[in-house]
C-alpha cells in the first residue's frame, strides 16, 4: 500500500479536504458551490468545506460579504451541493468569521443559527483599516511595521481566546503585499495562546497567489506551530472554482516535513490527525 506521501509525489491528493472556499454571496467571488465541488472532484479531493465570509453588523465591511438576510440562502446553496455530490464528495458547511472587538456577540448569534461544521476566525481589520485590501496598501508606509504586527497579533490572541472559532485564518496576513514581520516574537506568543486554546491553523495556500508568494503561515511559523502540537486545516481560500486545491501537494509536504498534522472539522469537532 502506498503512503499518503508517495501518492502526493505522484501528484495525487488522497483524503484531502479544501476547507476554505467562498461563494458569490460575498460579492467578490465567482462560481456556484456546485462548480467548486466539481473542481474539487476533478482534482481528486475527498471533500470541501464552504467558509464564506460571515454576515456582520451593517457598519462593518458591508460590501465584501453576504447580508444577514442571505444567510439562509447560503446554507441552502451548500446543502444543495451536498445532495448533488452525495457519495462522491463530502460537502460541509462552514464560515469564515471576522474577529473584530465589539462584534463578538453578533458573531455568536450567527454561529448559533445553523449547525456549522467549521468556523475560521480571521482578523482582516486593524482598527478601521482593512489592511489586506489592495486599495489601502499605501497605509503600510505610514505605519511602524513592528507596532503593526504587535497590534495584529494581540487581535489574533483575542480571537483565539474568544471561544468562537475552530481555527485561526491566514495567520500572518499582514505580509500579503510583502511587508514581512521582522521580529516574530508576537507571532510566537500568539501561537502559544492558539495551542493553549486547542485551536487549529488555516494553512492557507492563497498566499502563493499574492505578491508575498508564500503561504500563510510562513515556513518558520508552520514549524513553530507543529512543535506546539497545533494541527493544520488545508484551505485554498478560493474565490473562483479554478483555485480549489491550489498548491495542496506543496502544502502537505511543508506540513509533513516539520512533523505537523492535517485535520478537518465536522460538526465543529476535529477529524483526523
Ligand atoms: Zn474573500
Ligand atoms: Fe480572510
Ligand atoms: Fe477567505
Ligand atoms: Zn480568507
Amino acid at each position: 500500500m502506498m503512503t499518503c506521501h508517495a501518492l502526493l509525489l505522484l501528484g495525487m491528493t488522497p483524503h484531502l479536504f479544501d476547507s476554505h472556499l467562498h461563494t458569490p454571496l460575498c460579492n467578490h467571488a465567482v462560481g456556484h458551490p456546485r462548480e467548486y465541488a466539481q473542481a474539487a472532484l476533478d482534482r481528486g479531493l475527498a471533500g470541501v468545506t464552504f467558509t464564506d465570509h460571515i454576515p456582520m453588523p451593517e457598519w462593518f465591511d458591508a460590501p465584501w460579504r453576504m447580508r444577514r438576510d442571505q444567510l439562509g440562502e447560503y446554507v441552502q446553496m451548500v446543502r444543495e451541493a451536498q445532495q448533488e455530490f452525495g457519495g462522491r464528495l463530502e460537502v460541509r458547511l462552514g464560515l469564515e468569521a471576522d474577529f473584530h472587538p465589539g462584534t463578538e456577540r453578533y458573531v455568536a448569534e450567527i454561529l448559533a443559527e445553523y449547525p456549522w461544521d467549521y468556523v475560521i476566525g480571521s482578523v482582516h481589520y486593524i482598527g478601521a483599516w482593512g489592511f489586506d485590501n489592495p486599495e489601502f496598501v499605501s497605509e503600510y508606509e505610514r505605519r511602524d511595521l513592528g507596532a503593526l504586527y504587535r497590534h495584529y497579533y494581540a487581535l489574533i490572541e483575542g480571537a483565539a481566546r474568544s471561544n468562537l472559532f475552530d481555527s485561526i485564518g491566514h495567520l500572518d496576513l499582514p505580509k500579503k503585499f510583502g511587508h514581512l514581520d521582522q521580529g516574530g516574537m508576537s507571532a510566537l506568543h500568539a501561537l502559544d495562546v492558539i495551542a493553549m486554546q486547542g485551536l487549529s491553523l488555516d494553512f492557507n495556500t492563497a498566499g502563493w497567489r499574492k505578491p508575498v508568494r508564500e503561504a500563510y503561515p510562513a515556513p518558520d511559523l508552520v514549524r513553530a506551530a507543529a512543535a506546539r502540537g497545533i494541527p493544520f486545516v488545508l484551505g485554498s481560500d478560493a474565490h473562483a472554482p479554478a483555485e480549489v486545491g491550489y498548491h495542496f501537494a506543496d502544502a502537505v509536504k511543508q506540513i509533513h516535513d516539520v512533523g505537523g498534522t492535517v485535520v478537518t472539522y465536522a460538526g465543529r469537532e476535529r477529524v483526523g490527525g
